[in-house]
């Protein structure tokens, strides 16, 4: 196994069930997901020894399915970031484009599958960490439906907005590694019975990857193009050109308020951090500061010492929106636009099968880059974040590469429980 590139944070070999539809494959598994007695480090210090005590739910259907985990990967702090730098692991280089940033925060996932170490990853998308990473290293991500896979056993970042997605080489891949992770679970209320919306065959993604898009009808909302780069755009119109010679339309979509999304993303995810974060103090989760008297103190130093950069400043910002006085300037303004952007773009999805963007609106930066601008970093997720906002699925497919050969994503936005929409749309480019 190549380790020069960084992709795992630990490297132990986690047996599945003798047979089932995954006995073949090998499955990276991100490392803010539990896994029973390997070591579950979410990129951070605070967490460089904690081993858990028992499975999350996609581990566990991941061994029940047959499949071999090869190990932990590596990510962005607590899942904070869209390049996998701010691990305390060190960053991940992508390997198909050298001296470039993997996309994060499911950075390592993604590169473990195109340098060809994994079969198969799960990542984590919050505000877009499959599809990034999946666009950065020319693989294929998925973000479910919010509710349609367990986050139990998943290390909480932003509750309301995450979900554990699939990367794989191929859209078939990653459908049939959904399709084994779907699904309720008892120890998940959040989670749906898709079959309620969708009908008997809800779960059959594989079945759906068959690469017909004749009579698609595609939205695609200008805002997303807008600021994004030129290589990135011309790459994305000869994939919808791709997708129209096969029988597809598309028609332009209006859609003002995803001008919004970014700022309504960070808010409320920093927020939801601010408070799911607070377990790690060193007693009931993390590194002990050292119990000297004061547990202020000891709680404070173990925050301090275990902590990165990027992480305490979201705990700050976040505590800030959501303290007395400013709620309402901050996190209900966030709450209301959030409600608005899902409004709209549903109603967008009443006229059409998917809508349609670049994934990235631009092609992966520099290493380094974007540690020293995080605002520019943060910019990055204008075409991601809208998704997890509405909790709809969408798909990042390699849509081909920019002159100088750095990938390029295409994203397809379905309806809610319209996994097989954007899976047989995607199937029809990888
Ligand atoms: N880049 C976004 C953030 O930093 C998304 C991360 C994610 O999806 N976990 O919050």
């Amino acid at each position: 196994m190549s380790t020069e590139y960084n992709g795992y944070i630990t490297t132990e070999r986690i047996e599945g069930a003798t047979d089932g539809p995954l006995v073949d494959a090998t499955v990276a598994v991100k490392d803010n997901i539990s896994t029973e007695g390997v070591r579950t480090t979410c990129g951070s210090a605070m967490l460089e020894d904690y081993v858990p005590p028992y499975d999350a739910t996609v581990v566990e259907r991941l061994k029940a399915a047959g499949a071999t985990i090869p190990g932990k990967t590596n990510m962005d702090e607590f899942g904070m970031g869209t390049t996998t730098e701010t691990s305390a692991f060190g960053p991940t280089e992508n390997p198909v484009a050298e001296g470039h940033v993997p996309g994060g925060s499911s950075g390592g996932s993604a590169a473990v599958v195109a340098a060809g170490d994994a079969d198969m990853a799960l990542g984590t998308d919050t505000g877009g960490s499959v599809r990034a990473p999946a666009a950065f290293c020319g693989v294929v991500g998925i973000k479910p439906t919010y509710g349609l896979v367990s986050r139990y056993g998943v290390v909480a970042y932003a509750n309301s907005l995450e979900q554990v997605g699939p990367i794989a080489p191929t859209v078939e891949e990653a459908a049939q590694l959904l399709e084994v992770i779907a699904g309720p679970d008892p120890s998940d209320a959040t989670v749906r019975d898709a079959t309620e919306e969708r009908g008997a065959d809800a779960y059959d993604y594989t079945g759906a990857a068959d690469g017909d898009v004749d009579g698609l009808d595609i939205g695609i909302p200008m805002e997303l193009l807008d600021g994004a780069d030129e290589q990135v755009t011309e790459v994305f119109w000869d994939a919808i050109d791709d997708l129209e010679a096969q029988g597809a339309s598309y028609h332009e979509v209006d859609l003002e308020c995803l001008r919004y999304a970014v700022e309504a993303y960070y808010v409320t995810a920093m927020s939801e951090a601010s408070s799911n974060l607070a377990r790690f103090d060193g007693v009931r989760y993390g590194q002990s500061g050292g119990y000297d008297g004061n547990w202020n103190e000891t709680f404070a130093r173990a925050r301090e010492e275990g902590f990165g950069e990027e992480v305490k400043s979201r705990i700050l910002l976040g505590t800030y929106a959501l303290s007395a006085g400013y709620h309402d300037k901050y996190y209900k303004k966030a709450q209301d636009a959030r409600a608005w952007i899902k409004r709209d773009i549903n109603d967008a999805l009443d006229d059409a099968d998917v809508l349609a963007s670049p994934t990235m609106p631009v092609p992966p930066m520099e290493m380094g880059e974007s540690l020293e601008d995080p605002l520019k970093m943060y910019l990055a997720d204008a075409n991601t974040t809208p998704v997890n906002l509405a909790n709809l699925p969408a798909i990042s497919v390699p849509a081909g590469e920019t002159g100088d050969g750095l990938p390029v994503g295409l994203q397809l936005v379905g309806p809610a429980f319209g996994e097989k929409e954007i899976i047989r749309a995607g199937s029809a480019l990888a």
